[in-house]
């Protein structure tokens, strides 16, 4: 038997105000039960948990216990003296692999080229990519966001233009991974020999006696520590919202706006909406993953 697939649409960085641009989407919400969507801290875990239920994936970029699958770049260390095109290269040898096994992609930013080899991407195959769905893709506004924070007339004629899309397309489940957050202050950290800056998150691996010195050098009223996987870091260091930390290991020039801070707030919020009758309800990750869990099993009965 072969089973109907979900089909599910995912809008990154869609934020539930943007609702105002959208005509289309904001006609369903009248019907179907939608709200805003708490997708936790970090970088990776919400879209997880909303398909497997679980995630500990704070970021993408982390450290192994064994091998690292990025290894082979050790011997590609002397790239990093032949600039753009050079992490060009880097690029292709780090997602060409990856390619292959039908992996996420991911550009290598300004993760220092020599280093990379000591680290491994934890993430793999997008979680919504399983056989039970039919899954839907829109990325410019988190692009966008990025580049001009979330005020600018471009999110909105973005918006208008992914909603007259939308009006042609039909979904089950249709979500956005976070909101946005436009970026107020900007804030160095320390660089150590093994650490990993994200735009909004600083992790530090070392000693206790390393990671004490980092701690005192923490810029403690623009963050805090918080508990992750060790793999995430020894020392795991969160900027409060809309605090961008720079240099990082990710843009040559600061953006304007981010994601990654704590879920719950406000601006922080993703959105969905679900085509079942209903109305407005606020959800947690793992709520609606309850909701989508329900859709793969009603499969079954009613097929
Ligand atoms: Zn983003």
């Amino acid at each position: 038997m072969k089973l109907r697939k979900i089909k599910v649409i995912m809008i990154d960085a869609f934020k539930p105000e943007y609702l105002q641009y959208a005509p289309y989407l904001k006609s369903l919400t009248e019907k179907y039960q939608h709200g805003e969507l708490d997708m936790g801290i970090g970088h990776w875990s919400g879209v997880d948990i909303l398909f497997n239920g679980k995630s500990e994936n704070i970021a993408v970029f982390c450290k192994t216990d064994g091998k690292s699958s990025l290894h082979y770049l050790k011997y590609f260390s002397w790239l990093k003296h032949f600039g753009g095109f050079g992490r060009f290269c880097i690029n292709v040898l780090v997602n060409l692999p990856r390619w292959f096994k039908g992996y996420e992609l991911f550009k290598t930013g300004n993760i220092p080229i020599d280093k990379l080899h000591t680290f491994e991407i934890c993430v793999k195959r997008h979680a919504a990519k399983n056989e039970n769905v039919h899954f839907q893709y829109f990325g410019e506004l988190d692009n966008l966001g990025h580049a001009v924070g979330t005020k600018d007339n471009k999110i909105k004629m973005a918006v208008r233009e992914i909603d007259a899309d939308l009006s042609k397309m039909d979904f089950d489940i249709l979500f956005s991974d976070h909101g946005m957050v436009d970026v107020n202050k900007i804030v160095s950290v320390p660089r150590t020999n093994n650490c990993f800056i994200d735009s909004d998150i600083a992790r530090y691996w070392g000693t206790p006696a390393e990671i004490k010195a980092i701690k005192d050098k923490l810029p403690f009223k623009d963050g805090k520590i918080i508990h992750a996987n060790k793999k995430f870091g020894d020392l795991v260091f969160l900027a409060k919202t809309g605090v961008l930390f720079f240099p990082n290991f990710w843009s040559r020039k600061p953006v304007k706006g981010m994601h990654g801070y704590d879920g719950k707030h406000k601006d922080m919020k993703a959105f969905y909406i679900i085509k079942k009758e209903g109305s407005a309800k606020n959800l947690k990750a793992e709520d609606l993953h309850k909701l989508y869990k329900q859709l793969i099993d009603e499969r079954l009965k009613t097929e």
